[in-house]
């Protein structure tokens, strides 16, 4: 997506240890315009796949999400970090991050994720894919069907495609970082 990939180069910052900071347009501050245009190209790219819900992982994930939702008038519904003391019907899942170095529980009620549902997931970032094989166990744990995962951008130097891809996931995402050494951000030409 090239209006992402421009802005990436112009508003990213990189930080030591491989990580890349969006946050005066993804993850802090929001442009809901550039937004729009993610869940636009979300849909264009899961056309024709028989999704009937769109599924995300709190809190970055949110906004894309909710912009392909929208555009595609379908519910959405995102993991949560936190169990709500008045949660019934819990699945519940582990997922380890890299870049706060935890291991964090994750949660989702029963009554929103069920055996009709054939699931896009979509998120800010595909990194290791830890977070994506969260929701890929709270998918199968409910009996729904996981069309694919749309992430807005890939670290295409961790293995989180591969890793995704082995368990037969279908991968899409709309900016492939493909290195961040010293500090200067190089993004594939697809
Ligand atoms: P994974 O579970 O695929 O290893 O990492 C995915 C999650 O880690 C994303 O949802 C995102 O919150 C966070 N993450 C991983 N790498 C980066 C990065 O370079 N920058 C930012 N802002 N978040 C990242």
């Amino acid at each position: 997506m090239k209006l992402l990939k421009e802005r990436i180069l112009q508003d990213g910052r990189c930080y030591e240890g491989g990580i890349l900071k969006v946050d005066s347009f993804i993850n802090h501050q929001m442009d809901p315009t550039l937004m729009k245009g993610i869940g636009v190209e979300f849909v264009r790219r899961f056309a024709g796949s028989n999704v009937n819900k769109i599924m995300t992982i709190e809190a970055s994930g949110i906004a894309p999400a909710i912009m392909t939702g929208y555009l595609l008038n379908l519910p959405v519904v995102f993991a949560k970090k936190k169990t709500p003391s008045t949660m019934q019907n819990i699945l519940h899942t582990q997922v380890h991050s890299f870049t706060k170095n935890r291991t964090y529980d994750v949660v989702i009620s029963k009554d929103f994720l069920t055996p009709d549902d054939n699931v896009l997931f979509v998120d800010d970032f595909l990194a290791y894919g830890n977070a994506a094989l969260g929701i890929l166990d709270l998918v199968e744990q409910a009996g729904a069907n996981l069309v694919g995962m749309g992430f807005i951008i890939e670290k295409g130097f961790q293995d989180g495609r591969k890793v995704l891809e082995e368990r037969g996931v279908r991968v899409e995402a709309l900016a492939t970082i493909t290195d961040l050494s010293n500090c200067k951000i190089s993004i594939k030409n697809d």
